[in-house]
């Protein structure tokens, strides 16, 4: 620690501290208007300035380092002329109007404070027309002070390089990338720029029409699994702002479009707001009360018929943890079946089934902060920058700084530009390519000794095993040069400590646990694991993926991940209520049991199966089937429409309170920032009134989202440390088994879950049963964008639609030439189980024979295509590998490239 006095007081700052540090710390306010925390300090505008005893002239304490013994004083006369002198300076041209119009702004606040008048009319900038080209974010120079905070937030924090300063001194002026209008340019529209612009040159829209928020409410975003905390801001019960959460441990202050922006589908004329029964005549709207009597009836009738089993439940990782945790509960002691899943099972089942097996904990073994500890990074089937973007931004951040990357992609992808190697394999062969990986790191001998004497188990059995994958046999499989692989190998093994991030690239596949399973395989080998900058990490698509799976919503499994024998004593006490003694189905196998008759019905809780799942005919054939469907959601989506006997109408994120479980373990506070529109209710209060219309309020008594957290501290050992009054100061990683524990950053450092030793599993290669023929000769590849979430549901009500309006099929120029085709042709994609139509986007991101496509929009309905196989050990579905046709059905208007050429300024 280091001693110095501010203004005569006494003060103490860590070393490394900056002397405005030292000020804050000691209480004493100096204005800063270049100054953001979240950047590098630049000391350009010059009002920090400071005296310090001793110093020849006085110095700006933003960019100064704090020494032991300074004596700092912060308000002479002279300092207070100085900070006038600079600030007359850059109000010169500034307009006065502005300064009216947008009072608390930080510029504006200090033109006040020091007395100093902006420009009048006849000498106010004119240097460039407002730019209102990008659907959030006005743009209007005329108010730009040349701070260059929005150029230092777009390299420092965002890493997109978007805002330029052209030309030099007076007529200097910051544009983006394009040179013209910011649609046109590479921005991503993250907000970042808005937020830290200390004037009003950069501008929320949002706030322009509706004036400034009156309230802010701490909450978790609602839409993937990095679990970014965001304040929202509301006037008149609306959301009219979000902005990060300056202190968040996931963002650092800030946030992606989607977090930062998409939140308008809360407000949409679209929500359905009042319960409804389908009739002979169509829907009709109803009021609770009858509608809970309806399903109530229902149910009781149809295990009266046909037993408990008869009947399905689907939780959603789009859902708080109080709300999945109470679907479980609902189906197991109400219904009294194990049959309840959610939509981990189309995504990281098989991340969860692997990482058990061999670790004994199927979740990431590190957290996000380790991003800035690892020397390299292997991404594994994940376009982090589009799917994770906060995690995508660090990671693209830490390899500007100098870690380094091995990207396994079948595409490029924005990360492959500062990738050190791009293994860009053949979807469907992340087996043999990882098994590779692992033989030449034990055929080099770049192991960790160590780890293979202490930790792991079956060491000479997996090395006699894993010798048969040599990277020269196993290029043409994979697609990959042989020499890649060996490099990787070397990078990886070579760099300490690396880390491991997947996505659904990983799991998505016939072999998808296997895959996994590979991985885990490689941190094992390499002593990647139980450390800083190390582990696997599954990067979760949904905000609630692992908390949705890990509440119980799983057939064999209950609240914590433990096994129905594991847990049947704990929570037969708790809920005072015997477990369903038969085996559940997993969702595929609900699909599988209902066109026999054996499944008659399904509550569908923020989980639109229909427009999700793959093989969407056989979907609709097995939802037909059902003779009771219930959805419970914010909009009347697909599954609604074609299938639903009864609608519930739930209550957005925004508008109720529980938790998230993000993709590193980490449980956050969900806050109700706005009431539900109409009748809607959040949908563990939903499942609390089915359950008292089945006279079991015995079972469901809870008031609010805070009393059915207690009970699942109740009932899982290692959350108990857990409690709301913790989550108000702060997220918890678990495990916590207790209130003084303070949660667990990284597994696995002394003994794995599973035991002292975790295994080296030996996977051998069984290729997808999806040929290729001459019918079907394009590989068809599908994943998700940017400015896209899912089904679309929520991000298709917001201006987000128009950064991203439709699918595309992304296919390669030499194919495009090839097969007679333009950017913007409509085409057919045909498989051997459906057909979709959408425009053709030409890219060379994709490899020739090899498609991509999203499946976010309805009308697109890309599912009908996808494939029927499935992973062989969780019946993850294999939406990666599709053998499909094209054919051009029409002439289309070229396509405006979405989204934006991202990261053009890496190449
Ligand atoms: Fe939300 Fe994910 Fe974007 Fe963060 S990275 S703001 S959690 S969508």
């Amino acid at each position: 620690m280091l001693r110095l006095t501010v203004n005569g007081h006494p003060c103490e700052v860590a070393t490394g501290a900056t002397l405005l540090d030292a000020l804050r710390v000691a209480g004493a306010e100096i204005p800063t208007l270049c100054h953001d925390p979240r950047l590098e300090p630049c000391g350009a505008c010059r009002l920090c300035v400071v005296e310090v005893k001793g110093a020849l002239r006085p110095v700006t304490a933003c960019n100064s380092p704090a020494e032991a013994g300074m004596e700092i004083t912060t308000h002479t006369a002279a300092l207070e002329a100085t900070r006038r002198t600079n600030l007359k300076l850059l109000a010169q041209h500034y307009p006065a109007g502005h300064a009216a119009a947008f009072p608390d702004k930080e510029f504006h606040r200090q033109l006040r404070a020091y007395g100093v008048a902006a420009a009048d009319a006849r000498t106010a900038n004119s240097r460039a027309a407002a730019d209102d080209s990008n659907p959030y974010i006005r743009v209007d120079m005329s108010m730009c002070i040349d701070c260059f905070r929005c150029i230092r937030i777009c390299d420092e924090v965002q890493g997109q390089f978007v805002w330029q300063a052209w030309q030099r001194g007076d007529a200097t002026v910051i544009r983006p990338d394009s040179g013209t209008t910011l649609r046109d340019s590479s921005c991503v529209s993250c907000g970042a720029c808005v937020d830290t612009c200390p004037t009003g040159a950069l501008e929320d829209k949002s706030l322009l029409a509706s004036g400034a928020a009156t309230d802010w409410t701490r909450t978790t975003c609602p839409y993937c699994g990095v679990g970014c905390e965001m304040m929202v801001g509301t006037r008149d019960a609306r959301i009219v702002d979000v902005r990060p959460a300056p202190d968040a441990p996931v963002n650092k202050g800030h946030l992606c479009v989607k977090g930062r922006y998409a939140y308008g589908f809360t407000h949409s004329p679209e929500r359905v707001t009042e319960p409804m029964i389908r009739g002979q005549d169509g829907w009709r709207a109803v009021g609770w009360p009858e509608a809970l009597a309806f399903v109530a009836d229902h149910f009781r009738r149809l295990i009266a018929q046909h037993g408990p089993d008869s009947i399905g439940v689907l939780g959603s990782a789009r859902a708080t943890n109080e709300d999945n945790y109470l679907t479980q509960k609902f189906a197991r002691v109400v219904l009294g079946t194990n049959n309840v899943d959610c939509c981990a099972r189309v995504c990281h089942a098989p991340t969860a089934a692997a990482m058990k097996a061999m670790l004994g904990t199927g979740a990431a073994t590190n957290s996000f902060d380790d991003i800035e500890r690892a020397q390299a990074f292997l991404l594994c089937g994940t376009n982090a920058t589009e799917n994770h973007p906060i995690v995508g931004a660090r990671i693209r951040q830490a390899v500007l700084r100098g870690a380094k990357l091995i990207v396994i992609d079948p595409r490029e992808i924005e990360l492959t530009k500062l990738a050190a190697i791009h293994l860009a394999l053949r979807p469907g062969t992340n087996v043999p390519l990882l098994n590779a990986i692992a033989c030449t790191i034990i055929e080099e001998r770049l192991w960790d000794e160590t780890a293979v004497r202490d930790r792991i188990a079956d060491w000479d059995a997996y090395r006699k095993f894993i010798a048969d994958f040599q990277p020269e046999k196993i290029a043409a499989i994979c697609g990959v040069e042989a020499a890649q692989i060996r490099a990787a190998a070397r990078l990886y093994a070579g760099a300490a400590p690396a880390m491991c991030f997947h996505g659904l690239g990983m799991t998505e596949h016939s072999q998808g646990t296997e895959g996994v399973m590979c991985l885990v395989n490689l941190a094992l080998l390499t002593g990647n694991f139980g450390k800083p900058g190390a582990g696997v990490n599954p990067l979760r698509g949904q905000n609630n993926v692992q908390g949705a799976a890990h509440m119980g919503c799983e057939p064999g499994v209950l609240t914590g991940l433990v096994t129905l024998d594991e847990g049947r004593t704990l929570f037969e006490s708790v809920w005072r209520a015997p477990l369903p003694a038969t085996r559940g189905l997993n969702l595929m196998q609900m699909l599988d049991a209902a066109p026999g008759g054996s499944l008659k019905a399904l509550w569908s809780i923020g989980y639109d199966v229909l427009h999700t799942n793959p093989n969407a005919h056989a979907t609709a054939r097995a939802l037909d089937g059902l003779e009771f469907v219930i959805v419970q959601d914010l909009f009347f989506n697909e599954i609604a429409r074609e299938c639903a006997t009864v609608f519930l109408p739930a209550a957005s994120s925004f508008e109720k309170d529980g938790t998230f479980m993000n993709s590193e373990r980490r449980v956050q506070r969900v806050r109700r920032a706005v009431p539900p529109p109409g009748g809607a209710k959040a949908d563990w209060e939903i499942i609390c009134e089915v359950a008292r219309a089945m006279d079991r309020s015995d079972a469901f008594p809870f008031r609010s989202a805070e009393e059915v957290w207690e009970e699942i501290r109740a009932v899982w050992p290692a959350g108990r440390g857990i409690t709301y009054a913790r989550l108000d100061q702060a997220g918890i990683q678990w495990p916590c088994p207790s209130e003084d524990h303070p949660g667990t950053k990284i597994l696995h450092a002394k003994e794995f879950s599973g035991g002292p030793r975790a295994p080296l599993k030996r996977v051998g290669f069984t290729p997808s049963a999806e040929g290729l023929t001459p019918e079907f000769p394009f590989l068809l590849n599908t994943g998700r964008t940017l400015y896209q979430f899912n089904a679309g549901t929520m991000t298709m009500r917001t201006p987000n639609a128009e950064l991203r309006p439709r699918d595309t099929l992304d296919l390669a120029p030499a194919d495009a030439k090839r097969l007679g085709l333009h950017d913007g042709d409509l085409v057919r994609v045909r498989s051997r189980r459906g057909a979709a139509e959408l425009p053709v986007r030409i890219s060379p991101a994709v490899k020739a024979g090899e498609l991509f496509a999203t499946f976010h929009s309805a009308q697109t309905s890309l599912n009908r295509v996808t494939s029927a196989e499935r992973d062989n050990v969780t019946a993850t579905p294999e939406y990666k590998v599709t053998a499909v046709s094209v054919e051009r059905i029409g002439n289309g208007a070229p396509l405006r490239p979405t989204p934006p050429a991202i990261g053009e300024n890496l190449r």
